[in-house]
């Protein structure tokens, strides 16, 4: 991709509005544009990292076992009577009228619904377990939307329900989630820690919020430091291997962590002070075991093997891509601006022609693109007719993972130099050992 023909609208300011880093990056890196109070426009730059990162959430949401389809943002009233939630939901919900005067409303989660689809189809425990996914825009109107995309009023939410015959199989579907999510985080370069929440009417430990610790978090946690590093669970973990799964939650569940309305001060006065970490988290996803609270007043029945019909238990599992783009900003950043984790780069590599028109320097790059894409890499070619300086700077606004320096001094030596982003180390190199430390191999 060439710069001079991409929408990259870099601003070279401060936003003043934006209270916090991750946001000012996103709009100073053109990723983003806010469009009314908590709705933001994704522009290609900001998409192409969202899309990276709901991809990874696809992934590991399937191999642990879970069904993908996609439901509607817009629903139906009457669903939410037959929860009873459609008056008590209050005014974050946006209500609709159609042409008809039907109420509908742009749903903010879709238990209700995903309880429809459900009822619909399956009767029997034999079609037991089952895990319904989607990953679709909800819509909140939250009294304080802030923060860009982190505490938005529209957002795209992967949320997942789990049905089972009875709580011991639910408990299954939760640890699923729960070990999935621990790689999803792992995977986007995060260290997530999952904190014992609140868990509703319900009651019981089958509730978790799994936070990152940030200093711009808006919740307050509490934990023991060693779930820093903890091992997380690899791609050949075996989704149904009851016992294994339980082992795994466990461990990541053994040791004090809660958020602070969670907090027990006694508890956490436990953990040996040098193990005390106090800080502050951002949510980013959230397991809920909730039982039969939506089967039961929606008659979301299913038999056993025993031939009687019961209500069927549920949980919901929400992760929030749009949220998670800021997240990964404020762990990963510096004061020249974004450093992308390599898993979620918009692109791979910025390549900086630092004389555009200059043939040597125009064949270089079209080199290094060409041999790169061949490698499956996705280079960025800063073709513009801006000074150096400037290419520099834009390169570490925008935080590719690497830069290729092309300058027609290096180039007349046979040479380019190679940055990576990361900690700043460069080197000069000729192209092939440049395509060499980029692509590998
Ligand atoms: P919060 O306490 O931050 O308002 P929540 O408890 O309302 O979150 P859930 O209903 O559990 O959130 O939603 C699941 C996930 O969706 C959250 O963990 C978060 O990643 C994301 N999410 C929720 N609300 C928002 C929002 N307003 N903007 C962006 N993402 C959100
Ligand atoms: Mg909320």
């Amino acid at each position: 991709m060439h710069l001079s023909r991409y929408f990259l609208p870099i601003l070279r300011e401060t936003p003043k509005d934006a209270e916090i880093v991750s946001h000012r990056l996103m709009l100073r890196a053109g990723m983003v544009r806010q469009e009314s109070a908590g709705i933001y426009a994704w522009l290609p730059f900001g998409l192409r990292v969202m899309a990276k990162i709901a991809q990874i959430v696809r992934e590991e949401q399937n191999r642990s076992g879970a069904l993908e389809l996609l439901m509607p943002t817009l629903q139906s009233a009457d669903l939410w009577r037959e929860s009873g939630r459609y008056d008590a939901y209050g005014k974050e919900m946006l209500r609709i009228t159609d042409r008809h005067e039907r109420d509908m409303l742009y749903g903010p989660t879709n238990e209700e619904m995903i309880t429809e689809i459900f009822r619909a189809y399956v009767r029997s425990y034999k079609h037991l377990p089952l895990n319904l996914y989607h990953i679709q825009w909800k819509f909140r109107d939250e009294i304080r939307p802030r923060f860009g995309t982190m505490r938005s009023r529209e957002f795209l939410m992967k949320d997942a329900y789990s049905f089972d015959l009875d709580q011991e199989g639910a408990r299954h579907s939760y640890n699923k989630m729960f070990v999935a999510y621990l790689r999803t985080f792992e995977r986007l370069g995060l260290r997530s820690i999952p904190m014992r929440a609140e868990s509703g009417p319900i009651g019981g430990d089958m509730s978790h919020e799994f936070i990152i610790l940030a200093s711009t978090g808006e919740s307050e946690v509490y934990c023991h430091k060693d779930y820093l590093d903890f091992p997380v669970p690899g791609p050949d973990t075996n989704f149904d291997d009851v016992e294994g799964l339980k082992e795994i939650v466990t461990k990541w569940t053994s040791l004090y962590a809660a958020t602070s309305e969670k907090h027990d001060r006694d508890a956490f006065s436990l953990v040996p002070k040098d193990k005390q970490v106090t800080a502050r988290g951002i949510e980013v996803g959230h397991i809920f075991y909730f039982g039969t609270r939506y089967s039961e007043p929606m008659k979301a029945v299913v038999a056993g093997p025993d031939g009687t019909e019961r209500p069927v238990h549920m949980g919901s599992y929400g992760i929030g891509p749009t949220r998670l783009v800021p997240a990964v900003i404020e762990a990963s950043h510096d004061e020249a601006g974004i450093i992308w984790p390599d898993a979620v780069a918009p692109f791979d590599v910025s390549i900086l022609n630092l004389r555009p028109g200059d043939s040597a320097c125009d064949a270089a790059c079209e080199k290094l693109e060409r041999a790169l894409a061949a490698k499956g890499k996705e280079a960025l070619v800063d073709d513009t007719d801006e000074r150096p300086g400037g290419k520099f700077a834009t390169a570490d606004l925008i935080g590719l993972p690497w830069q290729i320096i092309v300058g027609p001094k290096g180039l007349g030596a046979g040479q380019v130099e190679v940055k990576r982003r990361a900690t700043g180390e460069r080197s000069s190199v000729s192209i092939e050992d440049a395509l060499r430390m980029v692509a590998g191999g």
